[in-house]
């Protein structure tokens, strides 16, 4: 499948030219299409697969409506929010983010523990329309009041499984009763466990489900 098929905006287009991608791997296929269509989803995608792209670039595609060029703020408030287990999967996907945004006026941006929250800090109170977030920083900045969550649209958990063997589910319980039960959840989990279907069942609203053969999307197009 081409991207082009996907009926994706041009600046979005744009970005995925930049990156050198020809078409969309299996488990994008498979996501993209659905989450065009506001469809809660649970994926069982390995990194590797091509799965930031496949939740990325849909979740711009459905907030570049709210992109704006304003410097207020208040016009960039936290459309899409996505949870990872580590700082390291924060920053890939927020790189991810940054390169197929970067046509748009949409602003993407990271936040994660273990380091000074000066800069998060100052990044959140200008307003960002994609955040990316470790669980633990992310409560710190909402107890500050410098995150708010009433106008998320769209939230993933990525590498669910990862964030419940790290004992994150609390922290994933206080984050989601934060967002409006209005919204669009995707979780993408490496297994289907009893722990992640349960988590699914609570917070995901009739999914669809994927689950794609491990593989490695770059060898796929070399
Ligand atoms: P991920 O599974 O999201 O970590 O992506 C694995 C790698 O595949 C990353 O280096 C991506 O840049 C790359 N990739 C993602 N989508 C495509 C695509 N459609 N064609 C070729 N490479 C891709």
């Amino acid at each position: 499948m081409k991207f082009i098929d996907l009926g994706l905006d041009e600046r979005i287009l744009e970005g995925i030219d930049a990156m050198g991608y020809e078409n969309a791997t299996p488990v994008q296929e498979q996501v993209m299409v659905p989450v065009l269509e506001g469809r809660d989803i649970i994926a069982a995608a390995q990194t590797g697969t091509g799965k930031t792209a496949a939740f990325v670039l849909p979740i711009i595609q459905k907030i570049l409506r709210h992109a704006s060029n304003s410097a207020s703020p208040a016009r960039h408030p936290i459309r899409a929010l996505v949870l990872t287990p580590t700082r390291e999967l924060a920053v890939q996907v927020a790189e991810n983010a940054a390169s197929y945004s970067k046509h748009t006026d949409l602003r993407a941006a990271v936040v994660y523990g273990g380091v000074d929250m000066k800069e998060q800090v100052s990044i959140l109170r200008n307003g960002v329309e994609i955040l990316i977030a470790t669980p633990g920083r992310l409560l710190d900045h909402i107890g500050s009041k410098v995150a708010n969550l009433s106008q998320v649209e769209i939230l993933v958990l990525d590498e669910a499984d990862r964030m419940l063997d790290m004992g994150f589910l609390p922290d994933l319980q206080r984050i989601i009763n934060l967002i409006p039960a209005q919204r669009q959840t995707l979780l993408f989990s490496a297994t289907f466990s009893p722990e992640i279907k349960k988590l699914a069942q609570s917070y995901l609203r009739t999914p669809v489900t994927v689950e794609v053969a491990r593989q490695n999307a770059a060898a796929d197009t070399v």
